[in-house]
């Protein structure tokens, strides 16, 4: 069943106190059932912190990235099993600022979603047209050329451990946010675009959300959208207040 999700992207904020005081006071204010699974990806110095404070919660700690590698001489970098290790079974994979400033691309995406499958970790999987990309009107091909490249070698049974998350880059951190109805276009094309390849029970299962400049005042409108299930906030999940309209909003 396709799963409603509120994501969140610590990027590099929050320092171990601050994690802790997020957690202190986000935990008292959630409600028993929220409408939505509850990701919240802090830093990898927090991870394992976050974890503990968070296990008897409805809230998952996951990873912000991994190493394609199973393990080696890559100093600085962290595995799938050094997550594993500490709990964590997720991790976001080809976000653009990975993209962009880490020189991730297709191929190294496919090979990391291979590992962390591998790993029995789940993924969530960003894809996201760059402005003059839109612009030009190409923005379609953009996205099913990421999906191809990035994704579509995986296994029918695999899809259990994907989630989609669409995030034009010109609305992340931006305060631009795709129109409801541009998103919902954008979404209906990646649930189209899966059905012809996996079929349409694969694609009709697969959560799909949306990410860029997702705030409390434009959040009911996003989700009301047919194709969008839930939403990876970055900006507006480090508040406590703001994060929480959110999850409301779903
Ligand atoms: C993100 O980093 O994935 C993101 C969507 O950021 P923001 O909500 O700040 O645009």
């Amino acid at each position: 069943m396709r799963k409603k999700i509120i994501a969140a992207n610590w990027k590099m904020y929050k320092d171990l106190a601050e994690v802790n005081d997020f957690f202190t006071f986000f935990i008292e204010s959630l409600s028993e059932q929220p409408n939505a699974e509850i990701l919240i990806a802090p830093s990898f110095t927090n991870l394992r912190h976050a974890f503990e404070t968070t296990r008897d919660y409805t809230i998952e700690i996951i990873a912000q990235n991994m190493h394609e590698k199973e393990n080696g001489a890559y100093t600085g970098e962290i595995s799938a099993a050094m997550l594993k290790s500490i709990g964590i079974n997720r991790v976001i994979l080809g976000h653009s600022e990975r993209r962009e400033y880490f020189g991730e691309t297709n191929t190294s995406l496919a090979e990391k979603i291979n590992t962390a499958l591998k790993n029995e970790m789940k993924v969530i999987f960003c894809i996201g047209e760059k402005l003059e990309e839109r612009k030009e009107e190409n923005h379609f091909n953009i996205i099913e050329t990421q999906l191809k490249e990035g994704l579509f070698h995986i296994n029918e049974n695999n899809w259990d451990s994907v989630v989609i998350a669409y995030e034009p880059v010109w609305a992340i951190g931006t305060g631009e946010t795709a129109s409801p109805e541009q998103a919902q276009e954008m979404h209906q094309f990646i649930r189209n675009t899966i059905a012809e390849k996996f079929g349409k029970g694969i694609a009709e299962n697969v959560s799909i959300l949306y990410g860029g400049s997702v705030k409390p005042n434009n959040a009911k409108e996003l989700f009301r959208q047919p194709d969008i299930d839930g939403a990876l906030v970055g900006g507006a999940s480090l508040e406590i207040e703001s994060f929480n309209k959110i999850i409301q909003a779903i």
